[in-house]
């Protein structure tokens, strides 16, 4: 049985919640890997050093190392901190290098805001070590995690990580030691640290997931599991026992902050089943998401919204008859990376919905296009996700979603319905987002509104 564990930045945010960590991994059977995100707060911390270049850096570095200091101290005495401290020094080292890294090198947010978890990884380990746990920790280039893509959003090559991995982290299991490894990036064709996107240890460890052939994975984080809505966003919102792939996959692109939009698929591919637990509540059961689940009558499971896009709406004249216009519209986009969220179209245009930053760099793609007639923008809406068992079949059902939007006082602005066989999608705007997944919640799910 081999078991991947996810740790995110709460769950590894303080002494004690360290500890607690420690203890959940003590207590699981057979073997198993851990990954974890840096300690909230920090990686924060390293993106607004990257975003404010100073003068002197000096105060920035001792802060960060006093944060890492601080922690350990409370966690380890004589010999064991001694032993921590000459693990910590390669680490500041390499953490200075990246501060005063080339600021034009493509890669340098990647490794100055991936420094967080080489230090949340280290601390953990030596918890364990503590306890009489056999333990290494492991940069995610050392556990052989290979990344690949564009900075800031870059993707497992899961072929080589797979290859990496077996090399490099499967003969530790078989020797009964615990690897933990660093969550959020992998390294570049370069060797240079490629970070996956904001949030992106929940993916990393289902790479490793994959890569390693686990029995299960499982994602340990500060919530009961898989809420029916965002619990900042709504009170009274109830646990999901279980869920499909399918609908997790599309509530976390969709928004739901509690997945990495991308952790569904490397586990899906290989059948793995994913547990969403809190750590600090470790005796919950949590959800489980699998490939089956047993259908029941809820109208609707769960609610996300994704916020900060803009639709953008190509007028030209019967565009619905020229089937390559609209192709040749696609295919600008795509050239600038850009995602596109939902798409509409009718007689004479093209609706695209992008984020807010991607709207630039679409225009200025599409600029090139001779025939498009016109081009509107609209700013600042966003995309309500809702899942459910009978939301496409029932007749009605979606009738009676949009009517409670309208009680919200909101204007539907695009629709997608079908897209997915699990869930119905469109788009309000962001101004009246909580009051539209408050009410959706209150009418169709309950709890307080
Ligand atoms: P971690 O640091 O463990 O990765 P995150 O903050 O990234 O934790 O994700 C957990 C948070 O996701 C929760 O505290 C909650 O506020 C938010 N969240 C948003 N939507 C949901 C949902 N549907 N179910 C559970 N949590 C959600
Ligand atoms: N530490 C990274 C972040 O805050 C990755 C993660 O926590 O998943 O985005
Ligand atoms: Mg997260």
């Amino acid at each position: 049985m081999i078991t991947v564990m996810k740790f995110g930045g709460t769950s590894v945010g303080s002494p004690e919640a360290l500890k607690r960590v420690a203890n959940i991994i003590a207590n699981t059977e057979g073997e198993k890997v851990a990954v974890v995100s840096a300690m909230s707060g920090i990686t924060n911390y390293l993106v607004s050093i990257t975003d404010n270049p100073v003068a002197d850096p000096e105060p920035i570095i001792k802060q960060f190392e006093d944060k890492h200091m601080m922690t350990a101290e409370q966690l380890f005495q004589g010999e064991a901190l001694e032993a921590f401290k000459q693990d910590m020094e390669p680490r500041m080292e390499n953490f200075r290098n990246a501060v005063f890294g080339d600021r034009e090198d493509p890669f340098y947010k990647d490794n100055l805001t991936s420094q967080g978890e080489r230090f949340s990884s280290l601390i953990l380990a030596h918890v364990l070590k503590g306890m009489g746990i056999d333990s290494v920790a492991l940069t995610s280039e050392e556990a052989g995690i290979a990344a690949e893509g564009n900075p800031l959003s870059g993707s497992a090559n899961l072929k080589k990580t797979s290859t990496g991995m077996g090399i490099k982290v499967k003969p530790l299991l078989s020797m009964n030691i615990t690897p933990i490894i660093t969550g959020f990036y992998g390294a570049n064709e370069e060797g240079k640290p490629l970070t996956f996107g904001r949030g992106g240890s929940d993916y990393s460890a289902a790479v490793v997931a994959n890569a390693i052939d686990a029995d299960v994975l499982e994602i340990w984080t500060d919530v009961d599991g898989f809420m029916s809505a965002d619990p900042r966003i709504v009170p009274g919102v109830k646990k999901i026992d279980e869920m499909n792939f399918g609908e997790a996959a599309e509530l976390a692109y969709f928004g739901a902050k509690v997945l990495h939009p991308r952790t569904i698929e490397p586990v899906r591919l290989k059948h793995i089943p994913l547990k969403v637990r809190n750590s600090f509540k470790p005796e919950e059961p949590g959800t489980l998401i699998h490939h089956l689940r047993k259908g029941n009558n809820d109208l609707l499971r769960s609610v996300a919204s994704k916020t900060d896009l803009s639709i953008i709406t190509i007028s030209s004249a019967e565009i619905a008859y020229r089937p390559a216009m609209v192709g040749r519209i696609i295919e600008k986009i795509a050239e600038a990376d850009v995602i596109i969220y939902s798409i509409s179209t009718s007689l004479s245009t093209v609706a695209f919905l992008v984020h807010n930053n991607d709207v630039r760099t679409t225009l200025n793609k599409l600029n090139g296009l001779d025939v498009i007639d016109r081009i509107d923008v609209k700013n600042n809406v966003a995309l309500i996700c809702a899942v459910g068992d009978n939301l496409l079949e029932k007749s009605g059902v979606s009738g009676d979603i949009f009517s409670a939007v309208k009680d919200a006082g909101a204007n539907v602005e695009m629709i997608s319905e079908g897209a997915s066989d699990v869930s119905l999608n469109f788009v309000v705007p962001m101004g009246k987002v909580i009051d539209v997944v408050k009410t959706l919640h209150a009418q169709f799910i309950g709890g307080v509104q």
